[in-house]
């Protein structure tokens, strides 16, 4: 049984009061909070096993090195990869795709290729490649949307030509929360020889992941979306790819030997793992995806999945809203706008209210575009939100609503 009032309590800053009025947070799409087992496991390995990892043969860095070795291991069971020399810590997951971008490009794509990005991506999957098309001509085709936020996949099919080298896809979006199939995007790439990139920022935290499942090539997550610290972030990518790719930063960690004349690299995962690692993040990171797990990923889905159906349906009831992207298939994110409130105004009164929502073009302007907006309000749900949360969401939106 989800036990929601057991699951609070591992959250301490959920009981706090802002302007004197309960919290209500709902901005768990940009972040989550931390239960009390993970700021207690960092803390105690500060506090116990602190020392620089792979490096000591003392005592503290085998200790250090084991908490963070063993993190990899539960990163690999948690999205079921075939192999933790393929899980590669990063800052997140803008730099586990800026690291493909990077490395992928320089590797297998000339002046004049192509990789296939789709109309809903998070800015973070759009610019690394905008970044190589400057720099080698390469060149972004972008697969469209219908109105109710679902990618159009026969446009998705004629997008691939000679040239297609990637496709780079968001698993689920951040401002529609609209549940890609990646593995059908995955499938239909694979046929034409074509590996995937999933971003999977806001879908780990969400319902359970198995990369082997969606087969895809390339899978990045962020630890502080699921519940996990910041600067810590995930890559997983198929050994046959990583091997084959140059590594993206140079330095300590990375290397087999180093001269002037010759320097080699370590192997998988460390080639793509160079300086001193946020060794105590990952073992921070591991703790939060043993809570979730203990919870259920699927507990946790039906919750959210109920919330989500909650807050769409009691939203509705208020007049002149206006409620973005799919109702069915949709996850733990609701955007909206209410006549012509402008999103910042409802935002800034809600949080007068406790209640916080993130507002803007939530780093998703061609998104923005396809509405025809500037910007939208997004209430996003984490595992320990309620229905009674969701109630104050409505209750406040009515209240702002009718002051203008
Ligand atoms: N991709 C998606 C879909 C996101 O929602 C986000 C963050 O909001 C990112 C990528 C970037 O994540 P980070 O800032 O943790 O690197």
């Amino acid at each position: 049984m989800y036990d929601i009032n057991k699951v609070r309590a591992d959250f301490p800053i959920l009981s706090r009061t802002v302007y004197d009025r309960p919290l209500v947070y709902l901005d768990n799409g940009a972040t989550t909070q931390k239960p009390l087992c993970v700021l207690d496991a960092m803390r105690e390995e500060y506090l116990n096993a602190n020392a620089n990892v792979h490096r000591g043969v003392h005592y503290l860095s085998q200790r250090a090195t084991d908490l963070h070795e063993a993190a990899r291991e539960t990163v690999r069971q948690f999205i079921n990869a075939p192999k933790t020399e393929e899980i590669i810590f990063t800052r997140g997951t803008t730099e586990s795709i800026n690291l493909v971008a990077a490395s992928f490009c320089e590797a297998f794509m000339a002046e004049g290729d192509e990789v296939i990005v789709s109309v809903m991506e998070h800015h973070s999957n759009i610019v690394p490649w905008q970044l190589q098309a400057a720099k080698r001509g390469i060149a972004l085709k972008v697969i469209p949307m219908d109105d109710s936020g679902k990618l159009d996949m026969k446009a998705y099919e004629q997008l691939f030509s000679e040239r297609t080298k990637i496709v780079s896809v968001a698993h689920v979006s951040n401002t529609l929360g609209t549940v890609n199939p990646v593995k059908e995007i995955v499938r239909i790439a694979h046929e034409h020889g074509v590996p995937v990139l999933v971003d999977g920022a806001q879908s780990t935290p969400h319902f359970a992941v198995d990369v082997q499942s969606i087969d895809c090539d390339f899978f990045a997550f962020s630890g502080h979306k699921i519940y996990g610290p910041t600067g810590i972030g995930v890559l997983y990518g198929k050994e046959e790819w990583l091997d084959r790719m140059p590594p993206y930063q140079g330095g300590g960690e990375m290397i087999e030997s180093v001269s002037f004349e010759k320097t080699t690299f370590e192997k998988l995962p460390f080639k793509f793992e160079a300086g001193t690692p946020d060794y105590v993040a990952t073992h921070g990171l591991a703790t939060a995806l043993n809570y979730v797990s203990a919870l259920g990923m699927d507990n946790i889905a039906t919750h959210e999945r109920e919330l989500t159906d909650y807050c769409m349906t009691r939203l509705a009831e208020i007049d002149g809203m206006r409620l973005f992207g799919t109702t069915e298939g949709k996850d733990a994110v609701v955007s909206f706008l209410v006549g012509d409130i402008h999103h910042l105004d409802m935002g800034t009164l809600l949080d007068r209210l406790g209640i916080a929502v993130r507002t803007g073009h939530h780093c998703a302007q061609p998104v923005m575009d396809r509405f025809g907006i500037q910007g939208m309000v997004r209430a996003s749900f984490g595992l320990y939100n309620t229905k009674e949360e969701v109630d104050a969401l409505v209750a406040g939106v009515k209240r702002v609503s009718q002051m203008f």
